[in-house]
């Protein structure tokens, strides 16, 4: 239902945008249209409520708060403690969590905050304790020296990228896999699924300092005690990354074992993905962590964003309703009728279901790589991003899948028969699909030809879906 008050602040901060520069309020227009129209199925997006956009565009853009809540670096700070306070109080209350820092820009800086917290937690040059050295002031030169060997000298596992890691856990082009010697886990080339004897197995043999758990594109649930077990077992200490499922953390849809927080000596977050707050991220961490994790700024981050902390305190404060509970299992049966609607097609699932926010769809059954079906997809109005799938014959630029997400939708009000028609018409789409050529002739693994009507089809059956579920129905731009 349109909300007269909301329509009118947008309309207008439109025109304000427009005076200045008309080309970005026209994109701005523009991508709620294109967002409006189409079916969004990236696992990594979602849709933040009109509260939580507008808290992002305030004046605390304009504030420096450089240091701690009570700590800073400048002057006047006094309105960006008070969010920054909120925000963490809520986010500790919400997972439950000892400790819990705001100031993240994003997920990749969240976890750059939590390495270099475990780094300086953990790593003392030799000697220092018989010495009683007790300030950083107090070490010399050869100190300095042997510290900064022994922080470039540590080492982490994580999941590998195929098997739906994270470039930041250790992953080779990434910081993490050059400032760590990195190794990888993987999942069973069978059943597709964590094999934590094989982890286990691994850990005692490479030894680590940090152990990575959480993934971008896994589609099953995980054993956190278990995997705590497991560092345990060598001294590592376990990082999950939730940033994907923070949602159904929130929502108590993972409990026990399945909810990191309790687990994990830290836990690291973006704010954006289910959560479905604004984007940035956020460390949660056990009281021993804390006064590490506080220095992330300056340590890795710069001055913190206070217009996004503020967004960060409305959205955690939005799921601690109790709507969010029935939301997040909404997310997770919707995924379950998304994987149902793909398999009683005759589609590859890889791990053969779902049983958390995610789908990943192996395409090779129809003959195509990720970027062909992402692109055929995209052509019928269907947003998806392309993903490996383990042991990928495509490699991580063409890949063999496309992985899909219910947040989004689910936050649009789609249910169990929407999600089976969004198989149904992914597969019509990907089965009238064929590979193209390159301009010489040859196979290509990026082109592809949609036979006609087809994409046309799609686009209008997925508008009687969409339109049945609008987005931001409250927002009329006239
Ligand atoms: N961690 C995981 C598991 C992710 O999937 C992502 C983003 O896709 C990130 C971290 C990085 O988040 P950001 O893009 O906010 O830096």
């Amino acid at each position: 239902m349109t909300d007269a008050r909301i329509s009118s602040v947008y309309r207008q901060a439109l025109e304000v945008i427009a005076s200045v520069e008309p080309r970005v309020a026209e994109a701005t227009r523009q991508e709620l249209i294109d967002q409006r129209g189409s079916l969004k199925l990236i696992a990594s997006e979602n849709y933040a409520s009109p509260a939580v956009l507008m808290t992002m565009g305030t004046w605390f853009s304009d504030k420096y708060a450089e240091g701690t809540v009570g700590h800073r670096f400048y002057a006047g700070c006094q309105n960006v403690d008070t969010i920054e306070a909120l925000a963490a109080e809520h986010a500790r209350e919400l997972f439950g969590a000892p400790y819990a820092y705001a100031q993240p820009h994003s997920g990749i800086d969240a976890n750059l905050v939590a390495y270099w917290a475990i780094l300086a937690h953990r790593i003392e040059a030799p000697g220092l304790a018989e010495r009683g050295v007790k300030s950083v002031n107090d070490l010399t030169e050869e100190d300095w020296e042997s510290l900064r060997r022994e922080l470039g000298n540590q080492r982490l596992l994580g999941m590998s990228l195929d098997a739906g890691g994270h470039l930041t856990h250790g992953f080779r082009p990434n910081i993490s896999g050059k400032m760590f010697h990195q190794q990888q886990y993987g999942t069973d080339p069978v059943t597709g699924l964590l094999d934590y004897d094989a982890v286990a197995a691994k850990v005692r043999e490479f030894r680590p300092l940090i152990l990575v758990a959480g993934y971008s594109a896994y589609p099953r649930r995980i054993n956190f005690a278990k995997m705590r077990e497991i560092a345990d077992e060598v001294g590592a200490t376990l990082m999950v990354d939730m940033a994907h499922f923070a949602g159904l953390v929130a929502g108590k849809v993972f409990t026990g074992d399945e909810n990191p927080v309790p687990h994990a000596h830290l836990t690291t977050t973006t704010t954006h993905k289910s959560l479905r707050g604004p984007r940035g991220g956020l460390v949660l961490a056990q009281e021993e962590y804390a006064d590490a994790v506080d220095r992330g700024c300056p340590l890795v981050l710069g001055g913190p964003l206070g217009h996004v902390m503020a967004a960060k305190a409305v959205a955690l404060a939005e799921a601690r309703q109790p709507t969010f509970q029935e939301y997040a299992r909404r997310i997770a049966d919707n995924a379950q009728s998304l994987a149902e609607g793909f398999l009683k097609r005759g589609c590859t699932l890889v791990s053969g279901g779902t049983d958390n926010h995610l789908v990943l769809l192996d395409v090779t059954s129809f003959g195509l790589t990720g970027r062909q079906a992402e692109s055929a997809l995209l052509e019928a109005g269907v947003v998806t991003n392309r993903n490996s799938v383990p042991a990928d014959p495509n490699g991580a630029w063409y890949t063999s899948g496309v992985r899909l997400g219910t947040p989004a939708l689910t936050t649009r009000g789609f249910g169990h028969d929407e999600f089976d028609r969004v198989a149904e018409l992914m597969v019509e789409v990907l089965s009238s699909t064929t590979p193209g050529q390159t301009s010489a002739g040859a196979p290509s693994k990026a082109s592809y030809v949609l036979a006609d009507g087809v994409a046309d089809r799609v686009r209008t059956a997925s508008a009687e879906l969409l339109d049945k579920h609008p987005l931001y129905p409250e927002i009329d731009l006239g």
